[in-house]
């Protein structure tokens, strides 16, 4: 018996997880040694006490949704969640499992050792009765006890997810409108692994997002830009940088893709004190010029570059040099940048290793010690390394302007153009 977190989004998905982990084939393949995969959501059951009516009560619902539920289930005797009650948390009571289990056959595992794993799932589904999280799931709403809302959130959206079952084999195109809509984080993994099982099978996709997650996961090299009338497509991104973001889902690479301008710093007091700074040299706030700045939040500048520079972006870089040489620190990134369109600003080392001592050397300590609120015994360059962040955010919120130091000031001049 093993037990462990495994992540995966199905019951099927349960033994590929585990050849990935890097357990022998032929062992999770053997249908007397791997007796059964099992996989389960959590969701909430409706309070019988206070439940409303779904009939009476579908305008809550939005009309998509209505329009699942009609399809999937025969509507009469579903039931949707109440005000709340003495015998319950806001019309919902206690938890309840929907799970899918399959007990696999020789002819399963044969089928999954020889054609993947999608098509064990259908034979699954189709020869051996197999009932999916999401057919449980239809049951439990039809009779009354789950809130579709709140079985759409925890388990699996009844549309994409009963659209691909039942369409997986014969489809040549998918299309998707923001998959991210109404999903809570964990269900929108769940999808996302769905969708990505899907487009191994030789099928065309088509996703259309918001969300900077769902485009890290499916892969940057994926992204067609549409833009007044034209599509551009990222081809150059090394493989190694796509799954770098690929790791990083939550990064948010989607900004980078749609701002017009750039301004990359390393964190986040950077970013606080470069918009006064911006705001003092041309009157306006870098935003309202189509300009974002976006820190890296120790991410690699080299990944974050090369990004850029695949989607042709103007790029103003800004980092510390932390002692080193700017030029040295220079030739890492050379490769993405490109004479007036992107470039990178480091501050010169007898100036200071950070930007804390960079404003010091460009304004004087007492000047800073006053704009800080710092009395005359506390030392200046220790409290504003220990406390950068409200370093950052008294001098943005200062009535006097400090002086930008040199290499901040020459990325805004580059960056306003
Ligand atoms: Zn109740």
């Amino acid at each position: 018996m093993a037990w462990t977190t495994l992540h995966t989004s199905d019951a099927t998905s349960v033994p590929q997880r585990l050849i990935d982990l890097g357990l022998d084939r032929t062992l999770i393949l053997d249908p007397m040694l791997s007796t059964g995969f099992v996989n389960q959501s959590l969701t909430k059951l409706v309070c019988p006490h206070c439940a409303l009516k779904y009939a009476e009560h579908k305008h809550k619902l939005s009309d998509e949704l209505n329009a699942r539920i009609e399809r999937f289930c025969d509507p009469t005797g579903i039931k949707l969640r109440g005000p709340g009650c003495l015998r319950c948390r806001y019309g919902t009571m206690d938890r309840v499992l929907i799970a899918e289990t399959v007990v696999p056959t020789s002819e399963f595992m044969e089928i999954y050792r020889d054609a993947g794993k999608i098509a064990a799932r259908k034979y699954w589904v189709n020869e051996m009765g197999g009932l999916t999280k999401c057919q449980a799931l239809i049951r439990r709403i039809y009779a009354g006890e789950v809130d579709p809302r709140d079985g759409e959130a925890d388990v699996s959206p009844l549309k994409i997810s009963l659209a691909l079952n039942r369409n997986a084999g014969h489809a040549a195109f998918v299309m998707i409108e923001e998959p991210e809509n109404h999903l809570s984080h964990t269900s929108l993994t769940t999808l996302l692994s769905r969708i990505e099982s899907l487009t191994r099978d030789h099928q065309q996709l088509f996703i259309t997002t918001h969300s900077t997650f769902v485009l890290n996961r499916l892969g940057l090299d994926a992204i067609l830009l549409l833009t007044s009338g034209k599509a551009s497509k990222i081809t150059s991104l090394a493989p190694d940088t796509v799954s770098y973001f690929q790791r990083l889902p939550g990064y948010d690479t989607l900004r980078m893709a749609l701002a017009k301008k750039i301004v990359l710093v390393e964190g986040p007091s950077d970013e606080i004190v470069f918009e006064p700074f911006f705001k003092d040299m041309f009157g306006k706030r870098p935003m309202d010029l189509g300009i974002d700045v976006i820190s890296m939040r120790r991410l690699s500048l080299a990944r974050c570059l090369e990004f850029c520079a695949a989607l042709d972006k103007s790029v103003a870089a800004m980092r510390d040099n932390d002692g080193m040489d700017p030029a040295e620190l220079r030739t890492g990134v050379d490769e993405w940048l490109c004479a007036g369109k992107r470039e990178l600003f480091i501050g010169q080392v007898a100036h200071g290793r950070t930007l804390e001592p960079q404003l010091v050397h460009h304004n004087g300590e007492s000047t800073l010690r006053s704009l800080l609120g710092l009395t005359a015994a506390a030392d200046l360059h220790k409290w504003m390394n220990r406390e950068r962040i409200e370093t950052a955010f008294r001098i943005a919120s200062a009535a006097t302007t400090l002086t930008p130091p040199d290499y901040m000031r020459a990325a805004a001049t580059f960056i306003h153009g």
